[in-house]
């Protein structure tokens, strides 16, 4: 089912096409606040009554067109200009900053972002995409911390290669998104396995945690899997750090109250919120994390 659906978030005719389906943008509400950035910024200031960070995000993948890469930087700007009340970070693609189309463009485009959210006090996190794209969003994030840029990256703990990545990264002072990974990859690079997966992150965890103590990167865990969490929290009580210090980031409309019960806790929690009406590949993928989804999607079909 998890490759049939990441399948389906590949293939062009349905993503054309399953847009248009009344029940699919019924379905998809339970993912987004709403498709406007209004909506976004609404669920954002509720969240920081809640002591919940959002991260914002614009759905958007493969543009091949750079005016339209620079419509994304520009809409960018406005939201770190508009959501400085609710300290909000923002979270790109760079395959919707023109990585496809000009590699130079696309760091240019990357620049005047963490440069904006610098100016607004705020934080861009560069989403990993597909292994195809690994080592030039690596190489981008490299540039933009050698310039002293503040910026972070999200790293998959699917991948065989990320442990290395780490390492090679660990001389920048990088911020790490730990997450485990939401695309269809081939054994020859990835662990399939479910618990080859936690393993990893788990391993990658008690690696990194001790350097977040000491002050040389930070790390955040971009996972719903509050047991892993929780197996963390412990390498990371070991280490010395502080809850405080203990960043876990899930995506809008999971496991809700799990944010807000770790939140209470003390630990710092962010909530994605992802937004706008290019929500199919995306939301295929949130689908494949949990077949079970499926028979909600399925349950909009009734009356
Ligand atoms: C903040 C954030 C940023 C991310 N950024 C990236 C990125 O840049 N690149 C990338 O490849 N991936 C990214 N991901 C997705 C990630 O790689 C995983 O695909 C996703 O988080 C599911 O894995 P998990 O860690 O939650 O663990 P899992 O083992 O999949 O899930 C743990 C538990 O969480 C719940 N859960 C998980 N997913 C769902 C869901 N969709 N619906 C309902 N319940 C669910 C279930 O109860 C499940 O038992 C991101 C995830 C988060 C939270």
């Amino acid at each position: 089912m998890r490759r049939f659906l990441l399948w389906c978030a590949q293939n062009r005719w349905l993503a054309t096409h399953v847009p248009r389906w009344r029940f699919a943008r019924r379905a998809v509400k339970r993912f987004l606040p709403g498709e406007g950035f209004d909506a976004a910024l609404t669920a954002a200031a509720d969240f920081r009554t809640r002591r919940i960070g959002a991260i914002f995000t614009l759905l958007g993948e493969n543009i091949t067109d750079l005016a339209d890469a620079n419509r994304v930087v520009e809409h960018y700007e406005e939201v770190l200009a508009a959501s400085t009340q609710v300290q909000a970070e923002i979270s790109v693609k760079p395959t919707q900053l023109g990585l496809d189309i000009d590699e130079d463009a696309t760091y240019a485009n990357l620049q005047r972002l963490a440069r904006a959210a610098a100016k607004a006090r705020s934080f861009m996190w560069v989403d990993m995409e597909g292994s195809p794209y690994t080592d030039r969003t690596l190489a981008l994030y490299k540039r933009l911390r050698r310039e002293d840029l503040q910026a972070g990256v999200a790293l998959q703990a699917y991948l065989h290669r990320t442990v290395g990545d780490v390492a090679e990264l660990m001389p920048l002072k990088p911020a790490i998104r730990l997450v485990k990974g939401a695309y269809a990859e081939p054994p020859e690079i990835a662990f399939t396995a479910k618990k080859d997966v936690d393993a990893n992150y788990l391993a990658l965890c008690a690696y990194m945690l001790p350097e977040v103590k000491h002050r040389r990167m930070r790390l955040v865990l971009g996972t719903h899997d509050t047991d892993l969490f929780a197996k963390a929290w412990r390498f990371a009580q070991a280490a010395g750090l502080e809850m405080s210090r203990m960043e876990i980031a899930m995506l809008y409309g999971i496991r809700t109250d799990q944010q807000m019960r770790l939140a209470r806790e003390g630990f710092t929690v962010r909530d994605l919120v992802a937004y706008g009406d290019a929500w199919y590949g995306w939301y295929l993928r949130r689908l494949a994390e949990r077949p079970a989804n499926v028979w909600f999607v399925a349950r909009q079909l009734l009356p």
